[in-house]
């Protein structure tokens, strides 16, 4: 299942939103987007905590709508 990461859950006011297979691609992508955006050359220990615990499953559309008929994957 896919997760998904907004930096408002981490306590940020900001409406980006990092979408990755696993846990470390989120990461991989939040870290990125703090150092372009926030201008944290590093993420803080505290702020990667917030981030992890602020990771979701994304909810995808119902099993055995759209992907039981071969669309849409
Ligand atoms: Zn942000």
């Amino acid at each position: 299942m896919a997760k998904v990461l907004k930096c408002r859950d981490a306590g940020v006011d900001c409406d980006f939103v990092a979408r990755g297979a696993t846990e470390e691609d989120i990461l991989k992508q939040a870290a990125e987007h703090a150092k372009k955006d926030h201008g944290m050359a590093e993420t803080p220990p505290n702020l990667l905590a917030k981030v992890k615990a602020a990771i979701r499953d994304e909810k995808g559309p119902a099993p055995g709508s759209l992907s039981s008929l071969g669309v849409g994957r």
